[in-house]
């Protein structure tokens, strides 16, 4: 676990920060949230923008008193808790994450990264420490992108806010308009100051669980995140004619289904092939037409999301795709279709590296680690330095009831963030 370059020294308060927070006080306040929405399995059902996040983000707010909190709005329905600097006017040092959560999640998927941010605040408060940078939590409007898509919207309309004008007619299953839930939760903080979209920041960080298996395979109890893996997502369209399945000779038939399975399983051992532990290659969907059990397919449509840290390996990997499909289609026609695309993220080393002095200053077994999932710091990334922190998940489940992480872990990784807090607000 040693570092493979020298770590400069954490400041005499950043440790004091560390050493405040308190640790009951920070698992008291994640046990509250997740009564916001809290369902009998342990899981959280507390969709964006909802009348349950909205009730939330009042408790939030009430969470912080005296002359130095105010608390903000923009115009992604963001809410941001700032503690003022001893200069107001310099960029603020941001920390933060979502409260929104899949239809059943779990309680700690961007709710730990809130709250560790909120207990960071609270033992500055207790440790009397004074920053001269603004330190502001962020709760992101709709990461989950699970009633609203796509997710991240808060985030991503922060960095770029040209983005929010499409997203405003994004409607629920309900036909609920994003834009009208978004007024609505504004409303609800009548006394929220306004603040404006892509204002200057002079970081970000984002402690979140891992909501994968590595850091408690490895025995590890924080992850630094280096970056966030790049994704592309393929649809693929198998088209062949329809036949009876009773009378259509097998060697005459232009069968979709049968060349979309076997271009599958070729694709399947490709990717086995390349033996990159890194690499992620997911086929989630298969539609086949006409779908009737004696006809044979003219159409079949399958998905692929690939995911790897490295641009190189997506696009060789793109590349072989393409062409298995292609010389797989034998008297069938098949094209591939890029749905989206996403280049890796890489954090800036300023900010990886105080995350990494403040871990080694807590003492626990880490590692440096990419993300597999996509958080609101993927964003972040593009507007200032930016970086992440990872607490462990158990047996890696998250957006499930069962999601969970050991509360000395939790403390931990709040520990950590405060100090990391600090240092980037000097
Ligand atoms: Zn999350």
């Amino acid at each position: 676990m040693s570092a493979t370059k020298p770590l400069r020294g954490l400041s005499e308060d950043a440790r004091q920060a560390m050493a405040h927070v308190d640790g009951r006080r920070l698992i008291g306040m994640l046990r509250v949230l997740a009564t916001f929405g809290g369902r009998e399995d342990g899981g959280v059902a507390r969709e964006a923008l909802s009348a349950t996040e909205r009730e939330a983000r009042r408790w939030l707010v009430e969470q912080v008193t005296g002359p130095r909190y105010s608390w903000h709005v923009d115009a992604a329905a963001n809410l941001f808790l700032r503690r003022a600097g001893m200069d107001d006017s310099l960029p603020p040092v941001m920390t933060g994450s979502h409260i929104d959560t899949q239809p059943v999640g779990g309680w700690l998927d961007g709710a730990y990264g809130v709250i560790a941010g909120l207990e960071a605040l609270l033992a500055l408060d207790s440790a009397g420490i004074q920053t001269q940078h603004p330190i502001e939590l962020a709760v992101w409007t709709n990461e989950e992108g699970s009633r609203f898509s796509p997710g991240a919207m808060g985030s991503s309309a922060f960095v770029e806010p040209a983005s929010l004008a499409a997203f405003l007619d994004s409607a629920d299953v309900d036909g609920v308009r994003f834009g009208s839930e978004r007024d609505a939760t504004s409303a609800a903080l009548p006394e929220a100051g306004e603040v404006p979209l892509a204002r200057p920041l002079k970081a970000y960080v984002e402690a979140h669980i891992e909501q994968g298996p590595i850091l408690e395979a490895s025995g590890l109890k924080l992850g630094v995140v280096t970056g966030i893996q790049g994704v592309r997502w393929f649809e693929i369209t198998v088209r062949g004619s329809s036949a009876h399945a009773g009378t259509a000779p097998l060697d005459s038939r232009r069968d979709a289904l049968m060349t979309a399975a076997t271009t599958v399983a070729r694709i399947g051992e490709m990717a086995a092939s390349l033996e990159d532990p890194a690499l992620r290659l997911t086929v989630g969907r298969f539609d086949v037409a006409q779908g009737a059990i004696n006809t044979v397919a003219e159409r079949a449509t399958f998905t692929i999301d690939l995911r790897h840290p490295d641009e190189t390996t997506l696009s060789e990997c793109g590349s072989r795709i393409r062409e298995i499909v292609s010389q797989g289609a034998g008297s069938c026609v098949a094209e591939v279709r890029c749905l989206m695309q996403r280049a890796p993220t890489v954090f800036a080393n300023e900010v990886v590296s105080i995350v990494e002095a403040a871990v080694v200053a807590s003492g626990e077994p880490y590692c440096r680690i990419v993300s597999g999932a996509f958080h609101d710091a993927m964003h972040l990334a593009d507007h200032c330095p930016s970086a992440m922190l990872f607490v462990p998940s158990h047996g890696g489940i998250s957006h499930n009831a069962a999601e969970d992480t050991d509360e000395a872990d939790l403390i931990e990784g709040a520990r950590v963030l405060a100090g990391v807090l600090v240092e980037l607000s000097r």
